[in-house]
């Protein structure tokens, strides 16, 4: 691009959100329903009943919503796209694999991740004595630091579909920059 160009400003960074948002029910006595997994982590509920996301894959909304911020900030597809909902090879799939195609991708973009931060809305349980597993497991899975993904929960207040523990919100906000060790 010559410096002269309509777009001669390239950034070296890009900014991406992303949004989920699951129904949740109660998992049956018999076992029926899935397993509430935030950020891939399984949270032990205390509450009756437990609930579990009504989703096509495991139902986790925190990484789908990773993932779709990811895939925004490269200017790439969404996650609904890549992995449509009535795809049976998605069936039950763990979200850890899409948000893995979303790395993939982002990096053969040229991107590296700079830092993500993440906020939950649920009604229950609180996420506070989770926070460092779902950091910790998802640092792990992007290859960050743990300081550098962020994770804050938020209650419904009792009101409207997360307050009255119907849904499980996710947002996510990330920063890619440029990768330098580039060819
Ligand atoms: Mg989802």
């Amino acid at each position: 691009m010559t410096p002269d160009s309509e777009h001669a400003f390239d950034p070296p960074f890009r900014i991406g959100h992303g949004y989920d948002l699951h129904r949740l029910e109660p998992i049956s006595p018999a076992g029926s329903g899935k397993p509430l997994v935030i950020g891939g982590v399984e949270v032990p509920q205390v509450a009756e009943p437990p609930v579990g996301p009504v989703a096509h894959s495991d139902g986790d909304a925190l990484m789908h919503a990773l993932t779709d911020a990811i895939l925004g900030a490269a200017a790439l597809p969404d996650i609904g796209q890549l992995f449509p909902n009535d795809d049976p090879s998605n069936q039950d799939r763990s979200s850890t694999d899409f948000l893995a195609e979303a790395i993939r991708q982002m990096r053969l973009g040229g991107w590296q991740l700079a830092n993500i931060d993440l906020t939950v809305l649920l009604q229950s349980p609180k996420l506070g004595p989770h926070k460092i597993a779902i950091r910790e497991r998802l640092a792990q899975l992007v290859d960050l630091p743990t300081d550098r993904v962020n994770l804050k929960g938020k209650t419904g207040e009792h009101v409207g579909p997360v307050g009255e523990g119907r849904a499980i919100e996710a947002h996510a906000v990330v920063l890619l920059c440029r990768n330098s060790q580039r060819d």
